[in-house]
């Protein structure tokens, strides 16, 4: 049973850095190099998030699904255009002056 867990907490541990590694590749070609906001520029990888420039996100996450999946959806297709990174915060602001 503590084998087991310890197992779980080493492979979620794995699994975490994978997906920042991910992350980190695809906000940084979207960032043309660190990963920033776009509209703040602030760099903490925390609050960093790739945004739809023309919105749809919604729809578009659930065919290509989220998180790490949607990473590296947007890594396998070469990095497709139409995005940008944002942070939470800007994110946010944008969602509420478009209103959607
Ligand atoms: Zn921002």
């Amino acid at each position: 049973m503590e084998q087991a867990k310890a197992y779980a907490k080493t492979y979620r541990k794995a699994h975490q850095e994978f997906s920042q590694r991910y992350k980190y590749e695809v906000l940084s070609h979207y960032s043309e190099g660190i990963p920033k906001c776009n509209n703040c520029g602030i760099t903490d990888m925390d609050v960093l998030c790739i945004d739809h420039i023309n919105g749809g996100g919604k729809k578009h996450r659930k065919e290509v699904g989220y998180g790490l999946t949607f990473y590296r959806w947007l890594f396998h297709n070469e990095y497709p255009s139409g995005f940008q990174v944002l942070c939470f915060n800007c994110n946010m602001k944008k969602r509420i002056s478009l209103g959607v």
